[in-house]
């Protein structure tokens, strides 16, 4: 009997998001779609605009004054604007 792979990520079958590839990038190992692939690839490649730091390693990015600033950097720029 034929068994469909599934998306170890989004669980669908690869009858439904097409081929599945072993992905092996940044600590996973995993068998991904290309969706997937496609979308931890565009997390980790997310930079803070200020501190330039992978944006996965400082947690999640906030949109401020059409930049990508990471919490850290937002936290400074907040006690800043305080001050002034
Ligand atoms: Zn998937
Ligand atoms: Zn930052």
């Amino acid at each position: 009997m034929a068994m469909s792979d599934v998306c170890e990520r989004c669980k669908k079958p690869d009858t439904d998001v097409g081929k599945l590839a072993s992905y092996k990038n940044h600590e996973l190992d995993k068998l991904l779609c290309q969706n997937c692939i496609e979308e931890i690839d565009d997390y980790y490649s997310l930079r803070c605009s200020k501190c330039d730091k992978p944006a996965h390693l400082r947690g999640t990015l906030i949109e401020y004054k059409n930049e990508k600033i990471c919490t850290i950097c937002m936290d400074e720029i907040r006690l800043k604007e305080d001050s002034d």
